[in-house]
């Protein structure tokens, strides 16, 4: 029971297996692929990049990203160490060669004396021994249900669903009005928290209309898996029935139109303020997977809307993330059963370079536990401290949404100026200030090398 199981070879576990395996503990890495695939991966590597082939900004003064990039080169992280290996020439950012840096991290576990890969799938979360789970946001159908079932169902997304999002400057105030519905909210700020569009019964029909023909982006097969019913786009109500959406998102109950007092409206949109500015508001419960072009036109039919700026066009795509600041305690393990950690996207952050990060300090909890010398949570002030922070703590737990890296997790530094010049040096401060934290962090939890396990 000395072994590390690591379920998922991506970014995260891999990293963790690395980590894990050089403090002397003996990992077994658990991945699917390439048995069973995801829609997104294409070969049976570990650390194999989905998309994009960039760790983004390399820069390590101005740069969340790019801090985080040196924290990991200076604990000797895999991810990093092989990346550079394989840079591609891109400016500031960090752009990989991908096919061979990943056959490069499947080659440096394959070949460490202390690793070794299975390949199958986990669906099941296990009763004893170390466990960390980094499946990605593509984690399998079957962990998936399991996970739930342990967690609640509420605890766990599959999907980040986007609602577009318009310019307040840009609807037409003549048709909208503000009102939350059965007029609840006592302050200004939340009777401005809602506005509405209204709809007769023949703007409803041709709406209807617009959306079944609009042109949309399908989801990949297999990237349902029959979970998205708390989030159907809108287009998908709407082939459900013509009514649907008028007993859904759209229902025209609790509001009067003070523009047509005795008028009824047939259907009603909603928009959400989406900033305290009150410059952006959401169009509430129309995440869609029309194609932009699509999109811009079919909304604008919505009366108010019909000169609408976007500030960001509505979306869904699979990712399954734990809400983590209720689920995981500090060294990221499961409250209710603290012999699983989760790591990387899983857990909440988003993208390549944080779930590496994740899966490091995953990694290496896991290792000093095992090895009966706990580590104390990285400090706050280095970007993996900021961004552990964040995720099992620091963030609101209500409303938890992925996070990238970024200064916004890091505590101020005092008595540095404002405005862009004070901007650069705030940035400045904050990265020397982390690396320090993160460099004292490394040199105190270096274990005592005779515990090998
Ligand atoms: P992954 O790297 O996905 O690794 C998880 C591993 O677990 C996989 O190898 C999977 O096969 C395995 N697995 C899943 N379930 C099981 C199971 N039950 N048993 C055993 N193994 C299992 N990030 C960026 O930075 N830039 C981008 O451009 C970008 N584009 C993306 C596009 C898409 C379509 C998707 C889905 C994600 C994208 N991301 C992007 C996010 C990026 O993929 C993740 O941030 C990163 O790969 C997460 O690392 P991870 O280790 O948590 O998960």
């Amino acid at each position: 029971t000395k072994t590390l199981h690591i379920v998922g070879g991506g970014m995260a576990g891999s990293e963790a297996a690395w980590q894990a395996a050089n403090m002397g503990v003996a990992v077994v890495i658990h991945e699917m692929r390439p048995k069973v695939k995801t829609f997104a991966h294409r070969t049976g590597d570990l650390a194999e990049m989905v998309c994009s082939n960039s760790f983004r900004s390399d820069d390590s003064e101005q740069n969340a990203v790019g801090l985080l990039h040196w924290e990991m080169r200076a604990a000797n992280g895999l991810i990093m160490q092989t990346a550079d290996r394989h840079r591609l020439p891109a400016g500031g950012a960090l752009a990989v060669d991908r096919d061979p840096f990943a056959a490069a991290v499947t080659a440096a576990l394959r070949d460490h004396p202390r690793v070794h890969i299975e390949y199958n799938e986990i669906t099941a979360l296990p009763e004893g021994g170390h466990w960390i789970f980094a499946t990605g946001p593509l984690t399998s159908a079957g962990l998936g249900q399991a996970i739930a079932a342990e967690t609640g169902s509420d605890a766990l997304a599959f999907f980040d669903a986007i609602a577009p999002i318009v310019y307040f400057d840009s609807i037409d105030m003549s048709q909208a009005w503000m009102q939350s519905r059965y007029d609840k909210g006592e302050t200004e700020a939340e009777r401005t928290a809602y506005l509405n569009c209204p709809m007769d019964r023949d703007q409803y029909e041709a709406f209807i209309d617009a959306l079944l023909v609009a042109d949309k982006t399908q989801f990949h097969e297999g990237e349902t898996a029959g979970y998205f019913d708390g989030c159907l786009p809108i287009e998908v109500m709407a082939e459900r029935g013509r009514e649907t959406l008028r007993f859904g998102p759209m229902k025209p109950v609790g509001l009067t139109n003070p523009h047509r007092p005795d008028e009824k409206p047939y259907a009603v949109v909603q928009l959400r303020r989406d900033n305290a500015l009150g410059t952006l508001y959401n169009i509430v419960g129309f995440q869609t997977k029309m194609k932009y072009g699509a999109q811009t036109e079919v909304l604008r039919m919505i009366p108010g809307l019909e000169n609408a700026q976007f500030a960001r066009l509505g979306g869904i795509h699979r990712n399954t993330f734990l809400n983590s600041p209720t689920l995981l305690d500090n060294q990221m393990r499961l409250r209710s059963r603290p012999n699983i950690r989760f790591a990387g996207q899983i857990t909440g952050v988003e993208g390549y370079v944080e779930s590496s990060a994740m899966g490091l300090l995953a990694g290496r909890m896991a290792a000093a536990e095992i090895l009966g010398q706990p580590l104390a949570p990285p400090p706050q002030d280095s970007a993996m401290g900021a961004l552990i922070h964040h995720i099992t703590g620091g963030a609101e737990a209500k409303t938890f949404q992925p996070m990238n890296v970024n200064f916004g997790l890091f505590r101020p530094v005092d008595g540095l100026k404002g405005g862009r010049r004070g901007r650069k040096d705030r940035y400045k401060a904050y990265t020397d200030r982390a690396k320090e934290a993160w460099k004292t962090w490394l040199e105190q939890s270096v274990l005592d090398a005779t515990q090998t396990v």
